[in-house]
């Protein structure tokens, strides 16, 4: 039991007196943290005016200096805002890139690798030398730009990604032996096909860059 004099002096519903210990003094009262509540409403109005005070004392202060100085501090209270614009447009044109390539992503209760599993195949293997060749380094650039970008991309596009990764490193490498040979129908050159090699080789390694950065974080 608290001793009298360090009691909270309210009245309680039942009529009794306040058996807590007082932690504040309110309007002369002694009161306990609950009954102290009732005094919420002025506590937060002093509050609130000694913000707004304390704030404009800054501005205050703020508005006395050099105008180049002044925009230079709020650049910096702006900053993190800054950010997460910039970092909202490259998710958002990220996406896209994603979406033109394999369609739309998605995380989980999906079919999404196995419906790509027929897709993709069948999409590469109708392309000619030339949009093949395109195929590959645009593929190996976007890799590299989601590795680049891991920790502000879309989850969903980061997820797919590293799902479909192995099929996209096998069709590639099985369109190249099968299909993309110096024979028919393509007839590539010598310097063709070594150009043709040196990007699938560069697509497997952003992928391989990817995969660990992805399983890293
Ligand atoms: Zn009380």
């Amino acid at each position: 039991m608290v001793s009298m004099k360090y009691r909270c002096a309210c009245i309680t519903l039942k009529g009794c007196r306040c058996q807590k210990s007082f932690s504040f003094v309110c309007n002369k009262i002694r009161c306990c943290t609950i009954h102290a509540n009732a005094y919420l409403k002025y506590v937060l109005t002093i509050q609130k005016a000694y913000k707004g005070h304390y704030c404009r004392k800054y501005v205050r202060l703020l508005a006395r200096l050099p105008c180049d100085i002044q925009r230079r501090i709020l650049f910096y209270m702006r900053e993190p805002l800054y950010n997460a614009r910039i970092n909202k447009r490259i998710q958002i044109i990220l996406c896209k890139k994603f979406i033109t390539f394999f369609g739309i992503p998605k995380h989980t209760g999906s079919n999404f690798a196995s419906v790509f599993i027929g897709n993709y195949r069948s999409s590469i293997l109708t392309m000619n030398k030339a949009q093949f060749n395109d195929h590959v380094l645009l593929i190996a650039h976007l890799y590299k730009l989601y590795t680049k970008y891991l920790t502000i991309s879309n989850v969903d596009c980061n997820y797919s990604l590293y799902t479909i990764s192995n099929i996209v490193k096998r069709d590639i490498q099985e369109c190249l032996y099968y299909y993309h040979h110096s024979g028919e129908p393509y007839l590539y050159t010598n310097a063709e096909l070594l150009v043709l090699h040196k990007n699938v080789f560069e697509l497997q390694k952003s992928i391989n860059v990817y995969n660990f950065e992805y399983k890293d974080c």
